[in-house]
């Protein structure tokens, strides 16, 4: 029964394991070094690393930094970081692409032996020309037929720098009339008079990325080489190379769905954008969905595994609701964290009756579902704060908390009535007065009667300010992500909402990253970039309720 649960991947690998094909599993994460990785790679690595993990085989992280005019060495540290975070450890297989360039070289002067690789001196613009189209073959290049001593010769020279950028490039040569464009005798090494931050000025040719990866995959034994759909195409291509390239056993492609969420911007131009023009604070800014954004916001690498779980593998493009990214953190941080009280909008609480200068130290559980995380102290005393909200002077039907004659329980203390409050000129309420029954205290066994509503407090003395930063999505859904009349992004001015709020006195040992629920108002973060001990800033990672159905 374990085979039907099993993904479309894990079926194929099952086959190649059981027909001998392979006789172990080799997987591999490869980025190019090129910018901050997202929840789509996040997909790719728990993939990728979770197949090797159930296979009892092996993850590489192989930077494909073949390209020596994309990249930026800086996001070769974000990206381990990341990576590791996820829990992906690639152990001692950490490679680099570019340490390939020799064995990529030998690899191109064996296809010119073999009579399956010219060089070719159209331009690019002409190559383009003579490729054809969907509907119409190509033509073949008038340099199609040299010799192989006269290839090996140019080809050597390339190599010398002989030649200028776009004068020469080395091409394939397979099928100018096949009907999939790639296997059109497609340009394998290009000339290219640059420095790489790995090779220096070693080489002035660079292989392209049909050629260099699958080479890469076969020279470090990748078993499944597992890529998005759009290479689905590239796969005869891939497959020519290995081959022609003699390689064994081959490294085989498989392809899936990109993971897409839905009204959320992950491009990065983009992003860019945002980040230039000052809207978001950087690349790990929580409201976006860069790795080291969502870490920040405070996901947990245990949330976006479920997630990519629940997403599955799939051969078709679909988009998944955020909603879901927010159940798989509800579900992860439900047990396992603290339920403190933070108030949000405050205002005060006087228990008139409850005798100036006592204070009560309350033993509070910290998750009632989990004893296991244990018991802290809280104060109580005459003077509180409560949520703005727990109050209205007139309230509407079916309002069970605090108003004029009401009685509420206050969460871990006792019940209070209100008795009455006192408002500015302009109706802003300043300060709620009620009184107290000793007699309900919680736990005293008080069962005399019932109140509808329990609120959350913090004592008005031994509070912490803070500031909590609550999130909605950065574009406006409503209006749809793009602008329709110039593709821009339709920002939601809500996205983000600061406020100053009141904590119990219990983060003493808090540190970045750490998260807590905050009763009633949601799962919160302590933001690893402006969270100071003098002044907490909490990240809201997600509130409390939602309507997502799984
Ligand atoms: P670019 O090519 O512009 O840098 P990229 O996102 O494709 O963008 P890569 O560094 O090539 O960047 O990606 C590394 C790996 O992550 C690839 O194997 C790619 O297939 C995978 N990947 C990228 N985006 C997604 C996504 N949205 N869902 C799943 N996997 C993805
Ligand atoms: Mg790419
Ligand atoms: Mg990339």
């Amino acid at each position: 029964e374990a085979a039907v649960s099993k993904n479309f991947i894990e079926q194929e690998i099952d086959k190649d394991l059981a027909e001998g094909v392979y006789d172990t599993v080799c997987t591999r994460f490869p980025p190019e070094p090129n910018g901050y990785l997202h929840i789509g790679h996040a997909k790719s690595i728990l993939l990728n690393h979770g197949l090797a993990q159930k296979y009892k085989g092996t993850f590489h992280l192989r930077f494909d930094d073949t390209n020596p005019l994309k990249e930026d060495m800086e996001f070769v540290e974000s990206i381990k970081a990341d990576v590791e975070w996820l829990g992906a450890d690639w152990k001692e297989h950490l490679y680099f692409a570019s340490d390939y360039f020799e064995a990529m070289y030998e690899c191109a002067v064996k296809l010119i032996k073999k009579g399956k690789a010219f060089v070719c001196d159209l331009s690019a613009e002409e190559i383009r020309q003579y490729r054809g189209t969907l509907t119409e073959a190509g033509k073949n290049s008038p340099y199609r037929d040299r010799s192989i001593e006269e290839n090996l010769k140019l080809f050597e020279e390339m190599r010398r720098g002989v030649y200028k950028d776009g004068e020469k490039v080395l091409r394939a040569k397979i099928d100018m009339s096949s009907p999939n464009i790639n296997m059109r005798d497609p340009v394998i090494y290009r000339v290219a008079h640059l420095t790489h931050h790995n090779t220096g000025d070693t080489w002035c040719i660079y292989p392209m990325y049909d050629f260099a990866h699958p080479i890469e995959d076969a020279v470090e034994k990748i078993t499944h080489s597992i890529c998005t759909l759009e290479f689905e195409d590239h796969r005869p291509l891939y497959d020519w190379v290995v081959r022609e390239c003699e390689f064994s056993p081959a490294p085989r492609q498989i392809e899936f769905a990109k993971l897409y969420l839905t009204n959320v911007v992950t491009g990065k131009r983009y992003i860019k954008k945002l980040v230039t023009d000052g809207i978001v604070d950087g690349w790990d800014d929580p409201r976006l969905v860069s790795i080291a954004a969502l870490r920040r916001r405070g996901f947990t690498p245990e949330s976006l595994k479920m997630f990519v779980e629940l997403c599955g593998v799939s051969k078709s493009n679909s988009s998944v609701d955020y909603a879901m990214l927010e159940y798989c953190i509800r579900e992860d941080l439900k047990m396992k964290k603290p339920r403190m009280m933070a108030v949000l909008d405050p205002i005060k609480l006087v228990i008139d009756n409850y005798p100036e200068g006592k204070t009560e130290e309350l033993c509070v559980e910290n998750n009632l579902e989990n004893p296991e995380l244990g018991t802290r102290k809280l104060l109580f005393e005459r003077e509180l704060y409560i949520e703005r909200e727990d109050f209205m002077a007139e309230p509407p039907k079916k309002y069970f908390r605090l108003f004029p004659g009401n009685e509420v329980r206050l969460m871990h203390g006792y019940f209070v009535t209100c008795t009455g409050y006192e408002a500015d000129d302009d109706g802003t309420i300043r300060v709620v007065h009620c009184t107290y029954d000793p007699e309900t205290k919680c736990g005293s066994g008080f069962t005399g009667r019932k109140v509808k509503g329990t609120i959350h407090w913090v004592p008005a003395s031994s509070c912490k300010e803070a500031e909590v930063r609550l999130y909605e999505n950065l574009v406006d859904e409503e209006k749809g992500v793009y602008n329709k009349e110039d593709g821009s992004l339709n920002l939601n001015p809500n996205s983000l909402q600061v406020r100053r709020c009141y904590v119990e006195d219990s983060f003493e040992e808090a540190k970045a990253y750490d998260s807590f629920q905050f009763v009633r108002n949601g799962y919160f973060c302590i933001d690893a970039k402006d969270s100071r001990k003098e002044h907490l800033v909490f990240n809201r990672i997600v509130s409390l309720k939602s309507s997502f159905k799984l």
